[in-house]
C-alpha cells in the first residue's frame, strides 16, 4: 500500500482577533415558544433535542455572541469540531484496520494504547484464571500508575519451583513493538495451552512472567502524543510537507518542498537517524526516550513530564541497573538520552525489575527492545571478556538469531553500555538474560511489520539484500527461549521431602560493586557497594516431596576476582626529576628490574599555576622510544599516572611542554603492593529454611549448587540440630491479667533455653496509654533455662500492662520466642488475638 499524507498548517489567529471556532452547544429550550424562538435567530440548528433543549452548531463567536443575547442558556459539548473530525477519521482508519482481524494471537491490528495492555492482561487472566495470574509490581511509577504483569503457567496460583522466564518490554518509551512482542507472546501460551502440544507442555513446566510495559509513563507520553507536522524544523518552519509512505516496509520519503533537517531513510542510512531528527526539531513526544525523571530526587508534578522544555530530561531505565553502573556507556548528564540517574536503581522502573527478578528464580530473561536486528547477551563493556557461561549463553542467542534472522552478539559489539538489565540480572543470579533489538529500522514502524517480525514473515527488505530469512520470527526465538529454561542443564535443581504445606524458603545476601563510578568533572571515583538479596519459596506439595528449579549457589559476579591491591602508602624508593621550559621536550630513562616494587608512579607539577606540562612513558630507551605505556595529558599544570606490574626493561619518560614559561618538577616513585579492596572470587551457598503453615522454623541449611547440578536434599523439614517450635496457650485476656501470666509451650529438639516477649504495637500502646511514644511496648516476658524436648513456662505481665490491658476488649499479641543453643539462635515470630 502506498499512502499519500499532505499536511498544511492552519494560519495562525491574528493578535487580538478570537479565534473562529467550530462548537456543539446543548441549548436549554424548556417550552415550545422557546423552540420558536431559538428557530428565528436563524443558527445551525441540528436535529438532536428533546423536551428541554435542542443541539446547535455555532460557526464562529458571531454565533455565540447571538445566542447569548437572546438570553438562552446553553452548555458546550464539542467544543472544536474540526479537531474532533480529524480524530474520529483517524479513529475510522484505525477501526478499519482493525475488524481485519491480524494473524497475531491476540488478531489486534494496531499499536495498543496503555489501557490496551491492561485490559489485554486482566482478559486473559478472566479467560484462563487457572493459567494466568495477574501481578503489581512493587513501586508506582514517578506519575503514580502501577506497572503491572502477568504470571502464566499450569495452576498459577501455586508457589511451586518451577523454573521461571521473564518477558520484559519498553523500558523505553518510543519502542513500541517491545511493548507487543511479548503481550502477543502470552496470547501465544494461553491460546495454545491445550490445543499445542509443544505449548502445553511449556506451560506445564516454566512459569512465563510477561510485564510488557516497564516504563508506562513514557510509553503513555510517546503513544499518545500528537504528530504536529507544523513544529517541524526549528529555524525553517515547514510550510508544506508530502510524506510518501510505503505502508509495509515503514520506509518513508519527504517529498515537500521544505526538508531541512529531515533524511531519507531510504537511501543509505537505514539507522533510523531521521526520526530522532524529527523529534528533536518538532518537540513532540513521540520519541521520547526515557522516564519522567524532571527533577532528582522528586517526582515529577503532575503534567510537567508533558511540558514540551521537559522533553529533554529523563532517567534512562536500561541505564540505571547496578551492573557496570558509573563506568563508561552511560551519561552522567540529565539531558541526555543515556542519563544513567543519580545511582543505582534510583528509578521505580528499576527497582521493580530488580525485587522481581531478586524474589524469583529467573533462569531465562529476554529484555525486548527496537531496533537493529540483534540478539545481545552479556557482557556489555568488552573489558568484563566473556561470562563464565559463555557455551550455553552463546549457544541459546545463536539459536533465536537464526530464528529471527537477527545478529547474535555481545552487547559491547554495538559499543559499550553500563547499567542495562542483563548486565545487573546475569551477573547477580545467574539466569542468562538476553537483550532483543526488534526490527530493521524504526522505534515503532508500521504495525504490519510488527507482525512479520512476530511471526518470521518475509519479505521484508532484509531479505532483499540478502541476509540470511527468518525461521520462524520472535515467536520461535521466544518458544527456544522458553525451552531453554525448562532445561535442567541451564539452571540448577533442589529435591527432597518436606512437610505437607510448609514453606520453603531460600536465599542469599552478597556483595556486589559497581564500576569506578565516573564523575560530572570526569574523574573516576570509588565504586559503590550495594548488598543484593535474592531468593524464592516454595510450598511442599500434598505428596511431600518437591523439585526446586533454581539459579545456581553461585552468582556469575562472584566466580571472578573482583578485588584491587592497592599501592602502599609509603613509597618504596623516590627520584626527583625536573627540568626548564626550553627545550620543549625532556626524556628521561627509566629502568625496571625484575625485582622492582610493582607500582610505578610518576608526578610532575609546573612552577607556575598556567605551567602547563603533559607526561607520557613510552616503552623503549633513546633516542626512539616506543609504544605508550601511559599517559597523564590534562589542562592543568599537575599530570601524574601510575603503573603497575611493567615487564622488565628499559622505559621512557617524557615531560612535553604543552603551554609553560615556568619550570617543572615531579618524581618517580616505586611502591609495593599495600592493602586488597574489593571482592575475591568466591563460593556461595543459598541458605534453605523450612518453616511450618504455622510460622515454626522446622530446618534450616545452606546448599551449594552449580549450574547443570540436581542435588536431593533429603529431609528438609525434619527436626535435625536446631530445630524449635514455640506457641502461646489460648486463655481469656481477662482470666490471664487476674492470674497476672500466660503459658507458653515450646519444643527444643536439641537443649536450649528460651525467652520469649509478647508486645502490642504502637497504635495500641498509646491508645492503652502505655507510652506516648510511637513504639510497640512489650507487655509480658518469660524464659525457660536449658531444657530438651517439650515444656510449658509462664510469660508475666508487666505491671503497667495489667493494669492498662483491662481496657481492652480485645487486644493482638505479637510474640517473638528466641531459641539458644550454644551459638546457634532461632526465633519463632508469631501474633495472637486476645478476646476479653
Ligand atoms: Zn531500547
Amino acid at each position: 500500500a502506498r499512502l499519500r499524507v499532505a499536511a498544511i498548517p492552519l494560519p495562525a489567529p491574528r493578535a487580538g482577533e478570537p479565534r473562529q471556532q467550530t462548537m456543539l452547544v446543548e441549548v436549554s429550550t424548556p417550552t415550545r415558544a422557546a423552540k420558536a424562538r431559538l428557530q428565528a435567530l436563524g443558527l445551525d440548528l441540528t436535529e438532536h433535542g428533546d423536551a428541554r433543549s435542542l443541539d446547535v452548531v455555532l460557526h464562529g463567536v458571531a454565533d455565540e455572541a447571538r445566542l447569548r443575547a437572546a438570553g438562552f442558556a446553553y452548555e458546550i459539548e464539542i467544543p472544536d469540531m474540526l479537531a474532533r473530525q480529524a480524530e474520529n477519521r483517524l479513529r475510522d482508519a484505525r477501526y478499519a484496520l482493525r475488524v481485519k482481524r491480524s494473524s497475531l494471537p491476540s488478531r489486534r491490528d494496531d499499536y495498543r494504547r496503555l489501557p490496551d495492555f491492561e485490559a489485554d492482561m486482566k482478559a486473559l487472566a478472566e479467560r484462563r484464571p487457572d493459567l494466568v495470574k495477574p501481578i503489581v509490581l512493587p513501586h508506582r511509577t514517578l506519575e503514580g500508575r502501577p506497572v503491572q504483569g502477568i504470571e502464566i503457567t499450569k495452576d498459577a496460583d501455586r508457589a511451586d519451583g518451577k523454573p521461571v522466564y521473564l518477558q520484559l518490554g519498553v523500558h523505553h518509551a518510543r519502542e513500541w513493538p517491545s511493548g507487543e512482542m511479548p503481550m502477543e507472546f502470552a496470547f501465544e501460551l494461553v491460546n495454545g495451552y491445550g490445543s499445542s502440544e509443544r505449548i502445553t507442555g511449556l506451560v506445564d513446566r516454566v512459569r512465563t512472567i510477561v510485564v510488557p510495559v516497564v516504563n508506562p509513563d513514557g510509553y503513555n507520553l510517546s503513544r499518545e502524543a500528537p504528530v504536529d507536522l507544523r513544529g517541524l524544523g526549528t529555524t525553517a518552519p515547514l510550510t508544506r510537507a508530502i510524506f510518501d509512505v510505503i505502508g509495509a516496509t515503514g520506509l518513508y520519503e519527504v517529498l515537500g518542498p521544505d526538508t531541512s533537517g529531515l533524511v531519507n531513510q531510504a537511501g543509505g542510512n537505514p539507522g533510523g537517524i531521521a526520526a530522532i531528527l524529527l523529534d528533536a526539531q518538532s518537540g513532540n513526544f513521540a520519541y521520547k526516550r526515557r522516564n519522567c525523571r524532571i527533577t532528582d530526587g522528586q517526582a515529577p508534578a503532575p503534567g510537567e513530564c508533558a511540558m514540551s522544555d521537559n522533553r529533554e530530561l529523563g532517567t534512562d531505565p536500561n541505564r540505571n541497573y547496578a551492573g557496570f553502573w558509573g563506568g563508561p556507556g552511560a551519561s552522567v548528564s540529565p539531558t541526555a538520552d543515556d542519563y544513567r540517574g543519580t545511582a543505582p536503581f534510583s528509578e521505580p522502573e528499576t527497582q521493580n525489575i530488580r525485587e522481581l527478578v531478586s524474589s524469583r528464580q529467573v533462569t531465562t530473561l529476554i529484555t525486548n527492545h527496537t531496533y537493529s536486528d540483534l540478539v545481545l547477551r552479556p557482557p556489555g563493556v568488552a573489558a568484563e571478556g566473556t561470562t563464565p557461561d559463555e557455551p550455553i549463553y552463546k549457544a541459546l542467542g545463536d539459536a533465536m538469531g537464526q530464528a529471527t534472522a537477527y545478529n547474535s552478539q555481545y552487547g559491547h559489539e554495538l559499543y559499550d553500555t553500563t547499567g542495562t538489565t542483563e548486565d545487573w540480572s546475569y551477573f547477580q543470579t545467574g539466569g542468562l538474560g538476553y537483550t532483543f533489538e526488534i526490527g530493521p529500522h524504526e522505534f515503532h514502524p508500521p504495525y504490519e511489520q510488527v507482525i512479520n517480525e512476530y511471526e518470521g514473515r518475509a519479505p521484508t527488505p532484509v531479505d532483499a539484500i540478502g541476509r540470511p530469512q527468518k525461521q520462524g520470527g520472535n515467536r520461535e526465538a521466544y518458544l527456544l527461549a522458553m525451552e531453554s529454561t525448562a532445561d535442567t542443564e541451564r539452571h540448577s535443581v533442589l529435591t527432597g521431602r518436606g512437610s505437607p504445606g510448609a514453606r520453603l524458603e531460600i536465599s542469599r545476601s552478597a556483595m556486589h560493586l559497581t564500576s569506578p563510578v565516573i564523575a560530572e568533572d570526569g574523574r573516576t571515583g570509588d565504586p559503590l557497594t550495594l548488598s543484593e538479596t535474592a531468593g524464592s519459596a516454595l510450598t511442599v506439595p500434598a505428596d511431600g516431596t518437591f523439585s526446586w528449579h533454581v539459579n545456581p549457589s553461585t552468582r556469575p559476579y562472584a566466580q571472578k576476582d573482583r578485588s584491587t591491591i592497592l599501592p602502599a602508602d609509603a613509597p618504596a624508593s623516590r627520584e626527583e626529576i625536573s627540568g626548564a621550559p626550553v627545550p620543549p621536550v625532556n626524556l628521561i630513562p627509566v629502568q625496571v628490574g625484575p625485582g622492582d616494587p610493582p607500582f610505578l608512579k610518576a608526578s610532575i607539577a609546573g612552577a607556575g599555576a598556567s605551567d602547563d606540562y603533559d607526561l607520557y612513558l613510552y616503552r623503549g630507551s633513546l633516542p626512539v622510544p616506543s609504544e605508550e605505556v601511559a599517559s597523564s595529558a590534562t589542562p592543568s599544570n599537575s599530570e601524574q599516572f601510575t603503573v603497575k606490574d611493567l615487564p622488565p626493561g628499559r622505559y621512557t619518560l617524557e615531560v612535553r611542554n604543552f603551554s609553560a614559561t615556568g619550570s617543572w618538577s615531579g618524581a618517580v616513585e616505586r611502591y609495593a603492593n599495600g592493602r586488597t579492596v574489593g571482592l575475591p572470587p568466591a563460593t556461595e551457598a543459598w541458605k534453605l529454611t523450612c518453616t511450618s503453615a504455622a510460622g515454626d522454623v522446622l530446618g534450616t541449611r545452606t546448599v551449594t549448587v552449580a549450574r547443570g547440578q540436581r542435588q536431593d536434599l533429603g529431609a528438609v523439614c525434619s527436626e535435625s540440630a536446631g530445630a524449635f517450635s514455640a506457641a502461646l496457650e489460648r486463655r481469656r485476656l481477662r482470666a490471664a491479667l487476674r492470674r497476672g501470666n500466660l503459658r507458653g509451650r515450646v519444643r527444643c529438639a536439641t537443649a536450649c533455653r528460651v525467652s520469649t516477649t509478647l508486645s502490642v504495637d504502637a497504635r495500641t500502646a498509646r491508645r492503652l496509654g502505655l507510652t506516648r511514644a510511637r513504639r510497640a511496648v512489650v507487655v509480658a516476658r518469660g524464659s525457660r533455662r536449658t531444657f530438651t524436648g517439650r515444656r510449658t513456662y509462664s510469660l508475666r505481665f508487666t505491671k503497667a500492662a495489667r493494669r492498662r490491658l483491662r481496657a481492652a476488649r480485645t487486644v493482638r499479641l505479637r510474640m517473638v520466642a528466641t531459641a539458644r543453643s550454644g551459638a546457634t539462635r532461632q526465633t519463632v515470630r508469631r501474633t495472637y488475638v486476645l478476646r476479653r
